[in-house]
Formats: C-alpha cells, structure tokens, sequence
C-alpha cells in the first residue's frame, strides 16, 4: 500500500503527511514476527531491534532488564529547553495464540485485503508500530522538540507489569507532563481504567466418606457458596465512565474422588473496582462474606489478592483536549472521552509518575488476545498520524 491511497489526506496543520506507511507496516510486520508470548515474554531482541530503528533517527537508548532474555526499551529525543515531555507507551509481550486454529499462521505478519493479521497485530504491536513512526517523522522533521520526547516500550504488561514498575524504577521516564498509551481504542480516546485484582481463595474442610457428608465439611460446597456471595461485593457505586465493579470466577478446582467428601477446593476470582474503590475494602468485604462460609460450613478460608488499582485523568487535563483536537484533525470528528474496562500499564506509570494519561490506539480492543487478531492498515496510518499531530501539539 502507498501513501496516497489511504482514504482523505489529513487536516490542518500537515500534521502527519510525512509518514511512511510502508515503513509503518515493515515495523509492524517485523514486531509481531518477534516471539514475544509472556509468559516467557523474551521481549529483549524485539526491544533492541526497536532501539536500533530509533537510534538511527537520534533517539538516545536505554534498556531495562526484565530478567533473562527481557528487557524493555526507553527512547529519549532530547528536547531543546527544560519544558516536560511526553511519554509515548506501549508493550512488547503479546498473549498465547490460544488453542483454536488461525486462517494466517499467529507469528507470520501476513498483509492481506488492508489487514495486517497476527497476535499483536491490535494487542499492541501495530500500535507501537504507530507511535515510533510518528516518534521518527517528529525527529526527521530536524526541529528539535521543546520538551523530551520519550518513547517507552515495556516488557512483561500482560502478566504482572513488570516492565513498567522497571522503568519507574529507573528514573529512566522521569521529565515528562503526560502519558499517551497506546493500546487499542479504535482511536476513541479512553481516561479511566478499572482497577483490575485477582483474588485467589484456598477453602479447606474435613474429608469424610460420601456416604456420610455429615462426618466431613465440604470444601467444594463452601466454595460454590462463597462464590454465589460475591455479589455483595459491589458497594452500588457507579462511575460515569466504567459502570460498577465486576466480579468474575473463572478458575476453580476442587475434590479428590467422587466418593470422598471433598476436603479442599480452591478458586481464583477477577475483580474490577472503580477510582475510589479500594483494593483493602474489597479484599476486607470478601474476608467478610468467607467469615460467614466458613462459621456455616466448619471449613477455613484464606484470601489472597493481586493486581492494579483504578486510574483517572481529570477529563480537564490538557493532555485530554489536545489528544481530542489532534484526532479531530486527522479524522474529521472529535472524541469524547471513555473509559477502559481492562487495565494498562497507566496502572502502574500514573500514580508512580503523578501524571495524567490518555488512552489512544488503532485497532478493535475486542479482537484482542483473539484468534485472527488483525488491524486495518488504513487505521495503523491514521493512528500514526494522530500521534504525529499530538506531538506537534504538544512538543513543537
Ligand atoms: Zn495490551
């Protein structure tokens, strides 16, 4: 595909002509042939890769290690003065392809009909493909940007966010004003994120045999009653932008035989809580509700929890009018802001960092982490070029 031939040409200011689209689809095509199922992750050659493409165009690289074979990528052009930055962030890691069979092989990149197809092809290679094209037009465009411009690439975010917690760490992202995210959105723009926690609950009771369930306390019981309580974790609060909290069981196991009174059973349970939910009132809820199982049914409950906590951007913050005015520009028609029902890295850079974030990326979230994962070449280029007329406004 040319350049010309993806649909009107951007309004306003230029901003964004300079890209490339086939250089926009070589390095997404190349980011998604990197191998990067987390778990293991092996995301450091797909970040060095990335670090010698930005390094070419006068990016100053940094590299984070994220254990063996990991490490997430900082890049940093030098603004002219001592105005903040902006950070551009995306992950490397991608999901398993899953069990079911794809029409394109998951790793093969294949470019067909305007779709680019493969496991991160919208969750979040061709985003971050996105951003470091409009990152490289900024630089090759020779002004040198008034704050820093800081491209940063994380390893480990669909698992733990481990990457991103590294970079905080690092001082390395430390300098900017704002975060701009760029998982997928369908180029809406989304200023909130649920908090997202796993509690893990291990319920032990008294084997007997079945015969006799009386003589037992059943483990496997108190779990399926604990887990049709849940609903009482929901305090009713509502949020204009995510709705309420939701909680899902989607892992248990339990029992040994058929004919033994089950004497353990453990389950594992996805919360999602608003900005003002607190993962300790929760947590403390649920220790509440298996009190009460465990007094009725004789069995002990421990509950455990993991996870990310809820973030907000003010909806006045600059970032959010500037990211909405540079949409408007390159796609005719101004977003309002949403919020995101999954997590992201914002998670873990907002409240470390104490900046507002957008969320902003090409591509259908619901075929994330899908089989056929695929985005639409056409939106890859107009994501780039918002990037392009966010950085302009922000940075020139
Ligand atoms: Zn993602």
């Amino acid at each position: 595909m040319g350049q010309d031939d993806d649909g009107p040409p951007p309004r306003g200011r230029n901003a964004g002509t300079a890209i490339s689209i086939d250089r926009l689809v070589d390095v997404a095509q190349c980011a998604i042939r990197y191998v990067t199922v987390n778990p293991p992750g092996s995301e450091r050659s797909l970040a060095e890769w990335f670090g010698s493409h930005l390094s070419r165009h006068g990016f100053a690289i940094e590299y984070v290690s994220n254990g063996d074979e990991r490490a997430s990528l900082v890049a940093r052009l030098r603004g002219r003065d001592e105005r903040p930055g902006l950070i551009l962030s995306g992950h490397l890691d991608v999901v398993p392809e899953g069990g079911r069979a794809w029409t394109h092989p998951p790793f093969a990149a294949v470019h067909e009909s305007g779709f680019l197809y493969g496991r991160g092809a919208v969750d979040m290679k061709g985003p971050i493909a996105a951003v470091v094209e409009a990152a490289i037009v900024f630089a090759e465009s020779g002004t040198l940007p008034a704050g820093d411009l800081i491209v940063a690439l994380t390893a480990g975010e669909e698992v733990d966010m481990s990457g991103a917690r590294g970079i905080v760490e690092s001082g390395l992202i430390d300098g900017a004003d704002a975060i701009v995210i760029a998982e997928p959105t369908n180029l809406g723009i989304a200023i909130a994120e649920k908090g997202c926690y796993r509690l893990e609950i291990e319920c032990a009771g008294r084997a007997a045999h079945a015969s006799t369930p009386g003589l037992g306390a059943n483990a496997v019981l108190a779990m399926a009653e604990f887990i049709m309580s849940l609903d009482a974790l929901d305090d009713g609060a509502r949020h204009p932008l995510l709705g309420g909290l939701t909680c899902s069981p989607n892992v248990i196991a339990g029992g040994a035989a058929a004919n033994v009174v089950a004497d353990a059973c453990r389950a594992e349970i996805d919360v999602r809580t608003l900005p003002g939910q607190s993962a300790d009132d929760v947590v403390a809820r649920a220790r509440r509700i298996g009190d009460g199982v465990a007094a009725r049914r004789g069995v002990t409950l421990t509950i455990g929890n993991l996870g990310f906590p809820p973030v907000e951007t003010d909806p006045g913050a600059s970032i959010v009018a500037d990211t909405a005015r540079a949409v408007e520009e390159i796609v005719g028609a101004r977003p309002m802001p949403t919020g995101a029902l999954y997590a992201t890295d914002a998670a873990v850079l907002a409240p470390a960092l104490g900046l507002p974030f957008v969320i902003i990326g090409p591509g259908d979230p619901a075929l994330a982490h899908q089989v056929d994962e695929r985005v639409a070449i056409a939106d890859l280029a107009r994501a780039a070029r918002i990037y392009a007329a966010l950085i302009e406004r922000r940075l020139r």
